[in-house]
């Protein structure tokens, strides 16, 4: 934790008074050291960030604008919103949806907004609640407890798979009708298994995304997001040849402007925000740096909210 000058923020044409940013799987990474997830130093962490607009060398925001922001490269390659302060692109920038106060949009962050795309990917390949039933992957996480919550609320019948069976009451209360044990999807599987899932959100990757493949139907849509279980994808070519299975790939950081405003649009109305104490819970920036490895080890539930006041 370092007090710096306004004068070292780096050169972007939007200076942001922010109230809250969050701590995500990719802050955890930065955070440790884990990944090399910083491009350059010193850098500020911090994926997401919301606040207010104090001076604006844009005319798309006037000072006094409630926004927000994910993902861009900020937190990697530019200074992010782990701190009171931060200057950004105004491309980067989204209004902030009237529907979320300053503390919703963060619970949200970038975990919630990519569910969403998950969501709207599954849509878009014609996945709808009467083709059958949805799997979650890591359901107790971020990006898992809202994939969960979004697609129970849009009618989606879901299982939630977690390595923590003492959260199945709380991936029910999201909305699953099911949750299963992580431990029937992280060993090597068949290539092609019993067709179970409609379409799935998988957060893991490696044998979990396999199998979850593998037990996709005729047709159906796979949304990969996530590497909680590694980066690599052991995995056969019979799923996507021979039962015509989607594999649709989803990434938050670079995703377009339009898409991105849809997204949290999507969000205002498709999430029920009264889920959101459930699955959020504030810290301090000062407790941001022992939280980090506890996130990577899978012993944090859902979202954390940074409060930068504090
Ligand atoms: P998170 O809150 O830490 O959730 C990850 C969840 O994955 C954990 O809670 C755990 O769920 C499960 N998990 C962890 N380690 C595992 C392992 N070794 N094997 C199987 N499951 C494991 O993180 P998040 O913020 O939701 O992010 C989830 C993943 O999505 C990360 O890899 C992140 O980098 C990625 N992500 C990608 C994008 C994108 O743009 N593509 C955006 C956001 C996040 P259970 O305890 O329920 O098993």
């Amino acid at each position: 934790m370092k007090q710096l000058d306004d004068s070292q923020l780096p050169r972007a044409n939007v200076t942001v008074r922010v109230s809250h940013s969050t701590l995500n799987y990719k802050d955890a990474l930065a955070i440790t050291g884990r990944a090399p997830i910083a491009r350059s130093f010193p850098m500020v962490p911090g994926i997401d960030l919301v606040g207010v607009v104090e001076e604006s060398g844009s005319p798309m925001y006037q000072p006094g604008d409630a926004v927000l922001l994910n993902g861009w490269g900020v937190g990697e390659r530019h200074w992010g919103g782990l701190a009171q302060r931060a200057r950004v692109d105004a491309d980067w920038l989204v209004p902030l949806p009237t529907a979320f106060s300053a503390r919703d949009a963060m619970a949200v962050g970038t975990a919630g907004y990519t569910a969403m795309l998950c969501v709207m990917a599954l849509e878009r390949h014609g996945v709808t609640p009467d083709r059958g039933e949805i799997v979650v992957t890591g359901a107790a996480g971020g990006v898992g407890s809202f994939a969960v919550a979004i697609l129970a609320r849009l009618g989606y019948q879901v299982a939630g798979v977690t390595g923590r069976m003492g959260e199945a009451p709380y991936i029910m209360e999201l909305g699953a009708s099911t949750v299963l044990d992580r431990a029937e999807f992280t060993a090597p599987g068949r290539p092609l298994q019993k067709e179970r899932w409609a379409g799935a959100v998988d957060v893991v990757g490696s044998h979990t995304l396999a199998n979850v493949c593998a037990a996709t139907r005729y047709r159906g849509v796979v949304t990969a997001c996530g590497l909680a279980g590694g980066m690599d994808l052991p995995a056969s070519v019979a799923p996507f040849i021979l039962r015509g299975v989607t594999l649709a790939g989803i990434d938050s950081v670079m995703c377009p402007r339009e898409e991105r405003i849809a997204a949290w649009n999507r969000l205002a109305t498709d999430l029920d925000l009264g889920k959101i104490p459930h699955i959020a819970r504030e810290i301090g920036l000062s407790e941001v740096i022992a939280t980090a490895p506890a996130l990577l080890d899978g012993r944090v539930r859902g979202r954390v909210i940074v409060n930068v006041d504090s």
